[in-house]
This record gives structure tokens, C-alpha cells and sequence, in this order.
């Protein structure tokens, strides 16, 4: 791989710099993460504006061509961009159609789809959330049983998701369904665009162990949509599925996030000597964590220059998702070491050292190595297509 930037792109990240700099007050971040739920409430309206601008600068989608609101932005520019915004925090949201349905749309949908949908993700009118797993399909989506069934020029959906992320915040819902029950099971899924207020849609909140509403259960009870909002081919859905998953899989935000922490982490230490006195071995794992910071930075720089290649990445996207979500999970743990008792102190505790941010990370990095696949499904893929080794 090549690890020099063009000028182009490096001056395309100190425009970034600067925006964040004019934009960010210091320390802004401080009270509450965006990455937590409780970060994204207390920002509400700071971060509205704060999207609202990177909209007009065509930044939320900058890969898109510009007819559809991107600046046609190339892989290595998207990667400074999710960089720079990940490592200060910046409170961007995470738009589940600017990250695969517009892309897939881009691919599979029809003129009008694209016409009718695109710009609404770059303009923000549009909020998407994610339909693929339910109670008894996570790792093997493939066995999912929500059924969509053709009745005249409508489909009727039936069935449950589950795990669905900001499906209480998105009015747009990317569904995956069955469409034929006698196929095997990869040849009988389709992708559906489903309005989340449609009759017969609702949704049961689902606190997480950090007690924060993220996701959801969603029901369908005859939900009837048009037939012209499914897309793509019908009982082709796994295989556009598939293409969609391979969006946006650098994993450079983790890497960017946990640098950021790290750092705060050292500051920390360096402000508070007697906290590494008590631990010692807290000094040799920061130390440690330094070297991965910079290792689950260069794996990520590897996907996105086979992208740039125009290369397909394949586990060497696996290897950097998987080692920047334990990353997230080392660091977090050596955070909580490093604070001792004061870890556990929630962001509103006045006796909260960094201001209970590491409690919050602490408890969210657990789900960073499930959510969009598992450890063990990760290191799977990495032993099969990586390094050849047979099936288990
Ligand atoms: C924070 C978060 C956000 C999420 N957001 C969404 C969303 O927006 N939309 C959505 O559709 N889903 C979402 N998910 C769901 C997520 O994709 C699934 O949780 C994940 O794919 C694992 O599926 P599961 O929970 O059913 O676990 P299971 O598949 O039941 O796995 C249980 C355990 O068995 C292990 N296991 C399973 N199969 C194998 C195997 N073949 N080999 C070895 N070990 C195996 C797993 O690693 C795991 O430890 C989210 C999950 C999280 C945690």
C-alpha cells in the first residue's frame, strides 16, 4: 500500500481541520460523548445545526456524485473526512442512508427511486434505520423469516425485526424480507423501502446495559407499502444485501474515537500522577494501547487503499473492524483501571473524573464487537478467507 496522501487530500483534511476548529468550541465534547445516547439528546440542537452545515457543504455523502447532494469525493477523502469528524467527536449522527441505502439505491434502484430518495438523505429530510435482524436471525441473517407477499400492486409485510438502531428517530426503514419461503434460503430474500409510519408498523424500545434507548423492536402487522418500493430484483435481496454490507467498512471512525480517548487518558495521567502510582501496570498497557491506536489506523488505511485500487476489500475489512472494536474494548478497560473506583461515576456525577466518560465507554464499547457482525463471526472469516483454513 501507498501510505502518502495526495496534496489534494491533504489539503482536503485541513479544510476539514479548519471547519471543525471554527466549529467546535474546545473541549466541547467534554460533557457528554455524541457517540452515547445520552451525548446525542444533550446536543439535540447543536448537532441539527451542526449536520445542517456539513448538508450545505455536501459533506454528509461525499462520495455521491453531485447531481445526488455528494461532491464526488474519492475513498481517501471520505476516510480524512469520518477520521477527523470521529477523532474530535463531532456530532455528524449516523445516517444509515447515507452509509448503504443511498449506495445500493445508486446500484440497484430504479430512475424514480433514485429521484424520490437521494436527495432526501442529503438534505436530511430522510433518516434511515436498518430491518435486518430478528430474534432468531443475527449471525445467520440468511434464515430471516419476516415475509413480504405480493397482493396486487402492493406487498404485505408480516414479522418481526430486531437490534433496529434509531428506528424511533428514522421515518425511512431498509428492510430485508422473505419473499420466497420454498427457495433456499439465500435465493428468497428481497430489499423493501418501508415508510416507519406506515399502518400496522410499530416499535418497542429496547434499553441497553448503559441504560440507553439506541435500539428497537419493530413489528409488522399487514404493513402494506407499494409494489414500486421494492428494490432491485425480487429474491435477489441477499446478494444486494451482501454489496450493501461492504459499504463504509474502513473502521477508521473506532480507531479515530479510541486515539481520542487514549489521549485523554494520558492528559489524564500526566494531570493526576498518583492514579498511575496506585496502578502501575495502568503505564504500560496506555503504552501499549499507543502502538494499536496506530496499528488499527494503518489497517483502515489498508481497506481504503485497496478501495482507491479499485479492489474489492474483503477480510482485510474484517481484520480492521474486528481489531479496532477490541481496541475500543482494551481501552475502555484500561480507562476504568486507570480511574479505579471514580470509573464507575456516571457523566452527571459532580465527583466524575473526565466527565464520566469512561463509565459510558466503558459500557457501550461491549457492544462494539457485536453490532454489524461478532468477534467470532469476524475471526471466522478472517481463518476461511483469509488464511484459507478449512470450514469448522
Ligand atoms: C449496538 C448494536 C446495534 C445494532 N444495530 C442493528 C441495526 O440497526 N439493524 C439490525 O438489523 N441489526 C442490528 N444489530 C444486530 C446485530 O447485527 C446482531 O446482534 C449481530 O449480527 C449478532 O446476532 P445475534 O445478536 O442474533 O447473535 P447470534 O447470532 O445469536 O450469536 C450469539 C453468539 O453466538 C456466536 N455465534 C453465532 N454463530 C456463530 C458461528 N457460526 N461461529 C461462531 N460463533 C457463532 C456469536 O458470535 C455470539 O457470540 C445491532 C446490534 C448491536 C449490538
Amino acid at each position: 500500500m501507498d501510505f502518502r496522501f495526495s496534496n489534494e487530500e491533504d489539503a482536503f483534511r485541513t479544510e476539514v481541520q479548519e471547519f471543525l476548529k471554527a466549529e467546535l468550541t474546545p473541549g466541547w465534547d467534554d460533557q457528554f460523548d455524541t457517540e452515547t445516547e445520552l451525548g446525542a439528546m444533550e446536543q439535540g440542537d447543536f448537532a441539527k445545526q451542526f449536520q445542517m452545515k456539513l448538508a450545505e457543504r455536501h459533506w454528509l455523502a461525499l462520495p455521491w456524485p453531485e447531481e445526488y447532494g455528494g461532491l464526488g469525493a474519492n475513498v481517501m477523502q471520505q476516510v480524512i473526512y469520518n477520521e477527523e469528524m470521529a477523532y474530535k467527536g463531532a456530532p455528524t449522527g449516523f445516517n444509515m442512508g447515507v452509509a448503504w441505502v443511498g449506495p445500493s439505491l445508486m446500484i440497484y434502484g430504479t430512475p424514480e427511486q433514485k429521484e424520490e430518495f437521494l436527495p432526501k438523505i442529503t438534505n436530511l429530510e430522510h433518516t434511515w434505520c436498518t430491518l435486518y435482524s430478528e430474534p432468531e436471525s443475527g449471525s445467520d441473517l440468511a434464515s430471516l423469516q419476516t415475509r413480504a407477499v405480493k397482493d396486487g400492486d402492493e406487498w404485505v409485510i408480516n414479522g418481526q425485526k430486531i437490534w433496529t438502531s434509531g428506528a424511533h428517530r428514522s421515518n425511512w426503514g431498509w428492510l430485508a424480507a422473505r419473499t420466497d419461503p420454498e427457495a433456499p434460503k439465500h435465493k428468497g430474500i428481497s430489499m423493501f423501502l418501508v415508510p416507519m409510519d406506515a399502518p400496522g408498523l410499530s416499535m418497542q424500545p429496547l434499553v441497553n446495559m448503559a441504560g440507553e434507548h439506541g435500539f428497537n423492536e419493530v413489528f409488522f402487522e399487514d404493513v402494506r407499502i407499494p409494489a414500486n418500493y421494492l428494490v432491485g430484483q425480487e429474491n435477489q435481496g441477499w446478494y444486494q444485501l451482501a454489496v450493501a454490507l461492504d459499504f463504509e467498512r474502513s473502521s477508521i471512525a473506532g480507531s479515530a474515537r479510541a486515539r481520542r480517548w487514549w489521549e485523554k487518558l494520558i492528559g489524564f495521567s500526566n494531570e493526576h500522577p498518583q492514579f498511575v502510582s496506585a496502578n502501575p501496570k495502568v503505564r504500560h498497557r496506555l503504552a501499549e494501547i499507543g502502538i494499536e491506536v496506530d496499528i488499527g489506523k494503518y489497517l483502515s488505511y489498508r481497506v481504503a487503499s485497496l478501495q482507491q485500487a479499485g479492489q474489492i476489500p474483503n477480510y482485510e475489512a474484517t481484520i480492521a473492524k474486528l481489531f479496532s472494536s477490541e481496541l475500543g474494548q482494551r481501552l475502555a478497560r484500561t480507562g476504568m483501571d486507570l480511574l479505579g473506583i471514580y470509573g464507575q461515576l456516571h457523566p452527571k456525577s459532580k465527583y466524575a473524573y473526565l466527565n464520566g466518560g469512561i463509565e459510558r465507554y466503558y459500557q457501550m464499547s461491549v457492544s462494539e464487537t457485536i453490532a454489524g457482525g461478532t468477534s467470532e463471526i469476524m475471526r471466522g472469516v478472517v481463518a476461511i478467507r483469509g488464511l484459507g483454513l478449512p470450514k469448522g
